[in-house]
């Protein structure tokens, strides 16, 4: 199937995301295959009529006691970032990703669109998770439909800070002070998931939490998650508070522990901005 048998809208989405995988890895934030990106795209296929017993169905690999995708889920589209492939890939985004239905029992996908052509592509190791905190943010009204995952430099830098990884106040604080966009655009500020496996029910479940209070998910050690209308939104909550990351960091650097934006400031800003 070709780019323009998709619904306008759905390219569109996938537009975006093939930009936001540009800037990931110009940023240095997406070596090899790392980080990956998904957007839902049920609502345009809306007036699409799909035939699924004329394509390609897969079974997840990993099905064990109550595993697969969130059983609300089945039914919904997704384009997503093929499992092993390069977030620099995705400039052709039939090559490096896919659009794919969740399959009636949510325990496999048909193949739309992308993937090669092969009709056994799988999506990234992390879609579970991804799936799970798509539905999360679905079910709570929210109109988010795109969830970034990336190794920002900064944030994961930060990460190490022997006092900043056990505490996400204070992590979120010493970002917030750097500057006031950084306080203006991640108001929620950011929730940090204790180290813990990649692609573990742990790391969906603990990230999943965290964006249901915070405006971005630190794993620790690892890289960031975070969700927004569209891929660029979901990126730029994570340019933001890497933004802040990266200025502390830059100031400790230089020999000194920054002043900061004062706390009558930063209050001043919260009033301001309704935050
Ligand atoms: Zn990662």
């Amino acid at each position: 199937m070709k780019m323009d048998a998709l619904p306008d809208q759905a390219v569109n989405e996938i537009k975006k995301v093939v930009e936001v995988a540009g800037y990931l890895w110009q940023r240095e934030w997406a070596e090899r295959n790392g980080g990956n990106i998904s957007v839902d795209l049920t609502e345009y296929f809306e007036k699409t009529t799909i035939d699924s017993s004329k394509l390609p169905h897969n079974l997840l690999s990993i099905v064990g006691e109550g595993a697969g995708f969130p059983k609300d889920s089945a039914g919904h589209i997704f384009f997503v970032k093929g499992g092993g492939e390069r977030i620099r890939e995705l400039a052709d985004p039939q090559i490096a990703g896919c659009v794919l239905m969740i399959d009636e029992e949510a325990k496999g996908y048909y193949l739309l669109w992308g993937g090669r052509g092969k009709s056994d592509y799988k999506p990234t190791s992390e879609f579970i998770s991804h799936v799970e905190i798509h539905m999360d943010k679905q079910r709570a009204g929210s109109s988010h439909r795109c969830v970034v995952h990336t190794h920002p430099l900064d944030l994961i830098a930060l990460s190490h800070h022997p006092k900043c990884a056990a505490d996400e106040e204070l992590y979120t604080h010493v970002c917030w002070q750097m500057l006031p966009e950084v306080r203006a655009f991640i108001p929620k500020g950011i929730g940090i998931v204790p180290y813990c496996m990649p692609g573990s029910q742990t790391i969906a479940e603990g990230t999943v939490q965290k964006l249901r209070k915070h405006d971005v998910a630190i794993w620790e050690k690892h890289g960031a998650v975070a969700t927004g209308i569209d891929a660029h939104e979901a990126f730029d909550y994570i340019d933001v508070a890497n933004k802040g990351a990266k200025l502390y960091l830059q100031c400790l650097a230089s020999g000194y522990e920054p002043q900061g934006v004062s706390e009558k400031d930063m209050q001043d800003l919260k009033e301001t901005f309704n935050l």
